[in-house]
């Protein structure tokens, strides 16, 4: 199952290693649950994506913007900032990380469907590369904003191409029945080209869409990139000049499960340039500086999380066949994704080898809902018990960034392993940072 492990992941003797360094070892100096993160697994795919595009679309291209929400903090931006690929941030809280670790500016883009008034102004003051705006009430934001610093914003509008991507409801995010963008079926985008028009403050630079989060086949993204150049066609058509930027957004799917194939920078980008260039001649523009904003296929598949099993409970069923309950000691709280969206896991025995048969398991956290499902039905070995380490891998993206502190349990840590060495970048929440909120 190497295809779910970041790449510094082994396994001797059956024990998972990360960087040479053993599953009891990390549990032993960091404790559980943990979020461990390949350091240079990150690194590498963080430049990876940036020379891809590059190498698709030329020197002159525009930035991967690695979506922070995906996961972020002063640590990991400075890698990004090191790595030289761009920003995505989508609230206040995100832009505060980025400041804190001195991000450049200028390869920051703001995104968000509601962005507030404060938000906007702290975003246009700092000098930010670019703001997605997402509806008409942020477009006068945005004009106040620029015209309060004396400045000129640069933006892109956020469309909605109409398409239904193949992925779960809640992360599809471009047919016409979403809070995001604008529909350009139902002609808010071009009434939304026409306000920006009024605000000499505002310089228009193109236009935005994100499909969707998980996607694996390219077709709906040459379906968007093929729509959005139709629209940059018809701007040129009315005002006789040409916008030079167009930002596909994210949503390339990893693998979760062995048999989930990733797409990879080296698929997506040439295929994205094929249909863009494709659309551009059929409309006879020139091809322009293409972005793109990946967040789960950098981050994802470069941590696992590491458990301690607490309980363990056979049950049988009402088909008669037998399941084994697997408590760990985490849950829906750092890992939501398994029962917000039905998303699908693996995981290892991660402390020694274990010859026993498997039986269908299912891993539970500890938390008071019967919905705390961290993996709904797994084969794992029939001698799995208390303190033995369960690791599940790619869980990197939407795992900390989501976490929440339901019944009171402190989040986890994120631990970055490099070169034999391992250390902590967001520590473990206290029992007392819980109660210091309590006035
Ligand atoms: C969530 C999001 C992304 C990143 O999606 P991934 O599936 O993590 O690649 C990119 N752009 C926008 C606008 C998003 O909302």
């Amino acid at each position: 199952m190497s295809n779910v492990w970041s790449t510094n992941v082994s396994f001797s003797n059956g024990e998972l290693h990360l960087s040479g360094i053993s599953a009891t070892v990390l549990a032993k100096d960091f404790g559980t649950p943990t979020f461990f993160l390949d350091e240079d697994d990150f690194r590498n795919r963080a430049k990876t994506w940036g020379s891809a595009l590059n190498g698709a679309f030329g020197a002159d291209a525009g930035h991967v913007y690695y979506a922070g929400k995906a996961f972020l903090c002063v640590e990991v931006a400075r890698w990004l900032a090191e790595s030289g690929i761009g920003l995505d941030v989508c609230t206040g809280g995100e832009l505060a990380v980025a400041v804190a670790a001195k991000f450049p500016v200028e390869r920051i883009e703001v995104h968000g469907n509601n962005k507030s008034v404060a938000e906007i102004n702290e975003a246009v003051r700092l000098g930010v590369g670019t703001i997605v705006a997402d509806s008409l009430f942020e477009i006068e934001r945005i004009a106040n904003a620029a015209k309060a610093h004396g400045k000129k914003q640069r933006i892109l509008l956020r469309l909605t191409p109409g398409i239904e991507a193949h992925t779960h409801e809640s992360i599809a995010t471009a047919h016409e029945d979403v809070k995001f963008g604008f529909s350009i079926a139902s002609g808010s985008a071009w009434d939304a080209v026409l306000a920006v028009r009024e605000h000499s403050e505002i310089e228009l630079r193109g236009f935005h869409s994100h499909i969707g989060s998980q996607i694996f086949s390219m077709d709906a993204f040459d379906t968007a990139a093929d729509r959005l150049i139709a629209f940059l066609a018809r701007y040129r058509d009315e005002f006789k000049v040409e916008l030079p930027e167009l930002d596909l957004g994210g949503g390339y799917g990893i693998s979760y499960l062995e048999s989930d194939e990733a797409l990879l920078p080296e698929v997506v980008l040439p295929s994205l340039h094929k249909a863009v260039q494709a659309a551009c001649a059929k409309h006879n523009l020139k091809i322009p500086k293409v972005s793109i904003e990946p967040g789960r296929a950098i981050v994802g598949p470069t941590m696992f999380t590491l458990y301690e099993v607490g309980t363990t409970k056979k049950v049988v069923r009402e088909s008669g066949e037998a399941r084994n309950y697997i408590s760990v000691d985490g849950g829906m709280s750092d890992n939501i994704r398994t029962s917000l969206y039905g998303a699908v896991y693996t995981a290892i025995i991660a402390n020694r080898q274990s010859a026993a048969p498997t039986t269908s398991s299912r891993v539970v956290g500890k938390h008071c809902e019967t919905g705390d499902i961290v993996i709904s039905d797994i084969a794992l070995a029939v001698d799995c018990v208390p303190g033995d380490l369960l690791a599940v891998p790619a869980t990197g993206a939407y795992g900390r960034s989501m976490a929440s502190n339901y019944n009171h349990v402190p989040r986890p840590p994120v631990v970055a392993v490099s070169k034999g060495k391992a250390r902590v970048i967001v520590r473990r929440e206290t029992e007392a940072d819980l109660l210091g909120l309590d006035v």
